[in-house]
């Protein structure tokens, strides 16, 4: 059985967190965000050690750890009833986050849309990742340099994810207009798939 689910998609700042947020909160919908995962990893536990070590050169962490990860997130979601694949459409806010990764999940994965929120404006992007920096304590927020290294991983191993979903699968939402009209352009297409 696959799992239901829709991709938010979209550069660091974009706004993935604040819909998935919102969306999770719709009955049936589960936000699953693959960061926060990583982030509430105990920091000297071994997974937790890499991942401060690779987030904090703006890199991805490598595959097979985030992948094992993730499924066993998912796995404790259904064992504790937080989540019941036969009905629920997972919000997945992060993940995939290369090719690689969209191929390994492809026969775990029934995505029936992928919600690209594409901004044109990275100085407010960089400047969104900045203001977060504060409010949420991370570190790999803080330091520009890190932010364009995130930026770049981005363009060179995320962004090909959407050719691997195509042009049925993705929606492109203007990911600079207000969070409302944002969560509104995504639920027109959401209900529907
Ligand atoms: P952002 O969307 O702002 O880049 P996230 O919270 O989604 O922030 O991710 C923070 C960091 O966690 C990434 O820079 C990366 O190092 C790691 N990470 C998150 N998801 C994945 C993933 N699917 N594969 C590899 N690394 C990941």
């Amino acid at each position: 059985m696959k799992y239901r689910c829709i991709l938010l998609f979209g550069a660091p700042g974009a706004g993935k967190g604040t819909q998935g947020k919102i969306l999770g909160s719709i009955p049936q919908f589960l936000h699953c965000s693959c960061g926060d995962v990583f982030r509430n990893l105990r920091a000297e536990s071994p997974l937790g050690k890499t991942f401060l070590e690779y987030s904090g050169r703006g890199e991805l962490v490598p595959d097979p750890q985030t992948i094992e990860l993730w499924q066993q997130f998912i796995a404790d979601l259904t064992k504790t009833g937080r989540l019941h694949p036969e009905r629920d459409t997972l919000v997945l806010d992060g993940i995939p986050r290369n090719v690689h990764q969209a191929e390994i999940l492809r026969d775990v994965l029934d995505v029936v849309g992928v919600f690209y929120l594409c901004s044109k404006d990275t100085e407010s992007l960089i400047a969104r990742i900045q203001r977060r920096a504060m409010k949420e304590n991370r570190l790999d927020d803080a330091n520009l340099e890190i932010i364009r290294q995130r930026l770049k991983t981005y363009e060179n191993e995320t962004k090909p994810v959407l050719k691997f979903y195509g042009k049925k699968l993705v929606h492109e939402i203007d990911a600079d207009q207000s969070p409302a009209k944002v969560l509104s352009d995504i639920l027109r297409h959401a209900v529907k798939s």
